[in-house]
């Protein structure tokens, strides 16, 4: 049987932290080290290499999830390992794994196989701490908030209009919606609130979009938290809260360094939501891997439909970045999902299931070619592939001028990713990468959300209801140079979940609008978006324990 991730991550041959720095061109006094295997990098070091030329951004996307896998992160891993294999100075950005999916179904979030971060343990709990003191900064706003209201509330907030709620890391369904401020006169004015889990926090949206800690504080600042009864913003500057939030993100804000199984540097910082926020990883974590290697790898959030574009015209725009290659993760399994097959019918061969459902994998290396970076196919082979159904996915992306190629990281780590590897370079140097985001700033907000939808989702129009639509009419004269950020289903180009493939003609709904002013987008959101998950009937916490050696078990 073959071995499960965590058993794979427990017999890595691990090297001291100071080395893997070393080899990046980090001395080992930069490093504010926890522990053996974990280090942040000291801001005195950030600062000193900005002079130094960028590597090239390549970023791994992928068609849209099914249940059958992907395996976005595993890819971004095995690719980094490979480009280091063969020669090339690479390192990985990846998110921060949150503790509520760890604990509810979908496990770590530290790649697989042997494709792998680690100490995998440690990143898929707790880590460095940077979600506690995201939650602690997002919690002591709500505490401001409360305690404006109980000592007189002088800026005349609207307790039924307060926008800002409480966070914690874990799935917990039963914060979803709640009465605050029970038991008497002593305790303040009741009112309705709630809990959100910490990666949808806007907190963590800013705090993975600043570029420093004054950047961070000064958005902090912009963050509406409440209105009063003439709607009138009420910021978290006018709280007075920013200052000490920023203080409790001074550590968090400085990018984690860690190694991958074959001892190659990755970063892992900061990890907001894909829904809505816009599911990357840090910009410092990001810009600073690019201030020292020729290559970075980094992952969006969900398919290309959310992530790519996410990535794209949020983040690159905003933060100024140039990516120079795309990476679409496929897997033979997932596409038979998208042409018809059921789960349990996976084993099976089925090459024309496999064929049709690749026109998901084709509608999004149509959508890449929008933002004018070249693409690759990765292939992430399953042990259950069959040469007949990987030949199909080549085919299919053939026709479309695109190379798909096969890739055995998880079963075999950097050398399953070498050709992988070579090709990346030979598209991230030959320059054709001229990367335009899909719409430009000026574009009003209306037309910026139907030119996502028609444009990368397939559909034929947008709608809104009236309320919606004056409410989007109204944020244009302050925001309407704001990015759109998409809260949409990951599991399909339209607004069902069900419809998988390439679905065309559909319309899309926009049911409400959110404005995440400090983060600086505007939030569409197009269905029943959970900002506070539940468990499932067994969560995977059931069965996670430490075993006799004080080793994790049933973390995977
Ligand atoms: P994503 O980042 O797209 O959400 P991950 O890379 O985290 O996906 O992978 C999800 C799960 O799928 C992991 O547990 C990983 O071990 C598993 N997985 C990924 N690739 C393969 C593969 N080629 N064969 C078997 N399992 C895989
Ligand atoms: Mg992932």
């Amino acid at each position: 049987m073959a071995k499960s991730d965590i058993e794979i991550a427990r017999e890595a041959t691990m090297q001291p932290i100071t080395e893997v720095a070393e080899k990046i061109g980090i001395p080992a006094d930069k490093l504010l080290q926890y522990g053996p295997h974990k280090a942040k990098l000291s801001f005195d070091f950030i600062n000193s290499i900005q002079d130094n030329p960028d590597g090239k951004l390549i970023l791994v996307t992928a068609i849209n999830p099914t249940p059958a896998g992907e395996g976005k992160t595993t890819t971004t891993v095995g690719l980094g390992d490979g480009l280091n294999r063969i020669g090339k100075k690479a390192i990985m950005a990846l998110r921060e794994p949150s503790l509520g999916p760890c604990f509810g179904v979908k496990g770590g979030a530290a790649g697989g196989g042997y494709a792998q971060v680690v100490p995998m343990e440690d990143i898929n709990l707790h880590f460095t701490g940077d979600f506690h003191a995201i939650g602690v900064a997002h919690n002591l706003l709500s505490a401001l908030l409360d305690n404006h209201i109980y000592w007189g509330n002088e800026l005349g907030i609207d307790s039924r209009r307060i926008q800002w709620k409480r966070v914690v890391d874990m799935n917990d369904r039963a914060l979803r919606s709640i009465t605050n401020s029970m038991g008497g006169v002593a305790n303040g004015f009741p009112r309705q609130d709630g809990y959100d889990i910490v990666v949808a926090s806007e907190i963590m949206a800013i705090f993975c979009l600043s570029n420093d800690l004054n950047d961070l504080s000064a958005r902090l600042g912009d963050i509406i938290v409440a209105y009063t009864r003439e709607k009138k913003a009420i910021y978290a500057r006018d709280l007075k809260g920013p200052g000490a939030m920023a203080v409790l993100l001074k550590d968090a804000i400085s990018p984690n360094l860690v190694q991958t199984l074959e001892n190659n540097a990755a970063f892992i910082h900061g990890g907001p939501f894909a829904n809505i926020a816009h599911g990357c990883n840090s910009v410092i974590a990001t810009k600073t891997a690019l201030k020292l290697a020729d290559y970075v790898v980094t992952e969006a959030g969900f398919g290309a439909d959310l992530g790519a574009e996410k990535f794209f015209d949020i983040k690159c725009r905003k933060a100024g970045l140039k990516p120079s290659a795309v990476v679409i993760v496929a897997t033979v399994r997932a596409l038979k999902m998208h042409g018809g097959v059921a789960k349990a019918d996976l084993g099976n061969e089925n090459v024309d299931a496999v064929t049709k459902g690749s026109e998901n994998l084709a509608r999004h290396i149509a959508n890449i070619k929008k933002f004018k970076v070249p693409a690759v196919v990765a292939i992430n082979q399953f042990v259950t592939d069959t040469a007949a159904e990987i030949e199909a996915i080549s085919a299919a992306c053939k026709a479309l001028g695109a190379k798909a190629i096969v890739a055995s990281h998880w079963s075999d780590g950097g050398a399953g990713t070498e050709e992988l590897a070579h090709h990346v370079v030979e598209l991230a140097d030959s320059g054709v990468a001229d990367f335009t985001p899909l719409y430009p700033d000026e574009m009003p907000l209306w037309e910026k959300i139907e030119t996502i939808a028609t444009e990368i989702y397939g559909a034929s129009e947008i709608i809104a209801d009236a309320s919606v639509r004056k409410q989007i009419a109204e944020l244009q004269e302050d925001y309407g140079h704001y990015p759109i950020c998409m809260a949409k289903t990951q599991y399909s180009f339209s607004t069902d979940p069900s419809l998988l493939g390439a679905p065309s003609g559909h319309v899309v709904p926009v049911r409400e609008v959110r404005l995440s002013a400090g983060a600086g987008f505007i939030v569409v959101v197009t269905g029943a978006i959970m900002t506070m998950p539940g468990l499932p009937r067994v969560p995977a916490a059931n069965n996670i324990y430490l075993n006799d050696d004080g080793q994790i078990e049933g973390l995977f």
